[in-house]
């Protein structure tokens, strides 16, 4: 799976809410698969991933944010030293960007500039499993 390093961080915090039906059903599949397949290989990218494949401010492979994005995708790569195009397990990244970044005030300092602020700044993430996406999943 190949992933902008902001979307480390969206995609933990994802409740339910997103830019389209389409968008936020594509998130919520993405997130099912991880969710069953922790050790999925991913590759950071800083260009359109697998995630901004539904996204309806995609334009052509062309982000409408690319300014704001390469500003998130910057602070994170910082923020976690990653250099290039970092390679792991989903497993490992996402902790990664808990650690470094959601669980830090690394996570307002480079978020609060996005419009998802405010909504992500009250969601809670805690090991790596989206509380939203856990809930859906039916168990045993
Ligand atoms: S505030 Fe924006 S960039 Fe940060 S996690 Fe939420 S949606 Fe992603």
């Amino acid at each position: 799976m190949f992933l902008r390093p902001h979307h480390l961080l969206c995609m933990q915090k994802f409740s339910g809410h997103g830019y389209s039906p389409a968008f936020t059903a594509h998130m919520s599949a993405l997130l099912q698969k991880l969710h069953l397949h922790p050790e999925t290989p991913v590759t950071l990218i800083c260009r359109c991933d697998d995630l901004c494949t539904a996204c309806p401010h995609n334009q052509d492979g062309i982000c409408e944010s690319a300014e704001k994005v390469a500003h998130l995708d910057a602070g994170v790569r910082e923020a976690a030293s990653l250099s290039g195009d970092t390679s792991g397990t989903w497993a490992d990244l996402s902790s990664l960007a808990r650690s470094r970044i959601l669980l830090t005030d690394a996570f307002h300092t480079i978020c609060s500039c996005c419009e998802w602020y405010p909504l992500c700044r009250e969601t809670e993430v805690s090991n790596g499993q989206n509380q939203h996406i856990c809930a859906e999943i039916p168990h045993d």
